[in-house]
């Protein structure tokens, strides 16, 4: 009898190949998160590890994960497997709880005896262990689970909650345009829970923006890489001031929200096709700013070719608040340090920008531009977090 974590993944809609390789990364993306001993058996994963609460937290941050639970794994043995269900009941009648039940599960057929003989078999022995304990199949305290697999069972009571999602590295690649605010960390947070390994790209405008602002921005990544699989993640600092400047010099001021917008997705479709990403995912909320209104985004988006994903579109503030609480993000984004580009925000900014007209002034200045872009391109610095 021997404690482990016995792990559990959703496997609906996963066949054949996918399925192997949903696996693979998951358990590599467990090993590199946690540390642990962890090991592939019969459709769970095992980790041979102490039932330390403070370290099962770590796996409450794997995307991929279902559930997980403290177990103990027996050999295919009545006598063992009865010993494990009282060990698991003695902690939970110690817990004050006082009805349960037993459910088997057996995905082999060897082993002599079949689901109802365990489940009765058990039960009764947990009643003559614990007179104060009853059997209730509806509603119980407590349920003490058994399964049966081809060499081993695991029984276990409790489950904790995992993320759920996809393992990071299952979904593609994409980069995440991360400012210093409360929203497009939680984006990136959304693009790893399906599957997606991200990689950040920043904007600052120097001398504005300093050594503060890139602390911050490697901040908000390592608390991201929390929930990467352990992966690293790569941070990309564009300096935009020149870029900036012009189009603040140039460009009619109710518009150069739009025209900033539209050079940050030029660039950052230039950095996705070196780096060989295919897509590109924001902070936007519909209607949460004059940057955000749906005709705004589109004659944002017009101008790249790749898929901008928005994860936040459907949530309130105040739920995206919540989630950067529960993410760790919150705390960071809201320290003061100058915003990443606000000192070039207008004031009056269009809420629903022709396309038309926001052609007809960037055709004016597109040479320029262009050439701007290229040198703030050729600026990027790179930070491995
Ligand atoms: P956030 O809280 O993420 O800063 P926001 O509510 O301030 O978002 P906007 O300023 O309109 O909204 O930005 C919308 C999105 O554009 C951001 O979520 C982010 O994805 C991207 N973005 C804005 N500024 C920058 C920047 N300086 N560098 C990289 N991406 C940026
Ligand atoms: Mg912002």
């Amino acid at each position: 009898m021997r404690k482990v974590l016995l792990i559990k993944y959703a496997e609906i809609g996963l066949k054949g190949k996918n399925r192997k390789e949903f696996e693979d990364i998951l358990i590599s993306n467990i090993r590199r998160s946690t540390g642990w001993d962890v090991s592939w058996r019969w459709g769970r994963i095992i980790a041979n590890i102490d039932w330390e609460v403070e370290e099962s937290s770590k796996i409450k941050r794997v995307f991929g994960v279902q559930n997980f639970s403290k177990a103990f794994v027996v050999d295919l043995d009545m006598e063992d497997i009865e010993r494990a269900a009282v060990e698991i009941s003695k902690l939970e009648v110690e817990n004050g709880k006082r009805t349960f039940k037993v459910k088997a599960k057996r995905s082999q057929k060897k082993f002599e005896y079949g689901v109802y003989d365990i489940n009765s078999i058990v039960g009764a022995r947990i009643l003559r262990e614990f007179p104060e304990l009853h059997v209730d199949v509806h509603n119980p305290e407590f349920t003490v689970n058994i399964e049966v697999k081809e060499k081993e069972a695991y029984v276990y009571s409790d489950k904790s909650r995992g993320p759920g999602g996809l393992p990071v590295g299952t979904g593609g690649k994409a980069i995440l345009l991360l400012s210093g605010g409360i929203d497009s960390p939680v984006a990136g947070w959304y693009a790893m829970k399906r599957g997606v390994v991200v990689s950040a790209l920043s904007f600052t405008s120097p001398p504005y923006t300093g050594k503060d602002t890139k602390k911050k921005l490697i901040s908000l990544v390592e608390r991201l890489k929390e929930f990467s699989g352990g992966r690293n993640i790569h941070l990309y600092l564009c300096p935009l001031t020149p870029v900036l400047e012009f189009l603040k010099d140039k460009a009619p001021s109710r518009y150069l929200l739009i025209l900033q917008r539209r050079s940050m997705m030029r660039i950052a479709e230039r950095l996705a096709k070196k780096i060989r990403v295919s897509a590109i995912y924001t902070g936007e909320s519909i209607g949460q700013v004059a940057s955000q209104t749906i005709e705004n985004i589109a004659a944002i988006e017009e101008t790249t070719t790749l898929p901008v994903i928005r994860p936040l579109a459907g949530l309130d503030k105040v739920e995206i608040v919540k989630k950067a609480e529960e993410i760790g993000s919150y705390e960071i984004s809201i320290m003061p340090q100058v915003d990443v580009c606000s000192m070039f925000v207008p004031k009056n900014p269009v809420t629903k920008a022709k396309l038309s007209v926001v052609k007809e002034i960037e055709e004016e200045l597109s040479e320029k531009l262009a050439k701007l872009e290229e040198e703030s391109f050729a600026m990027i610095e790179k930070v491995i977090v």
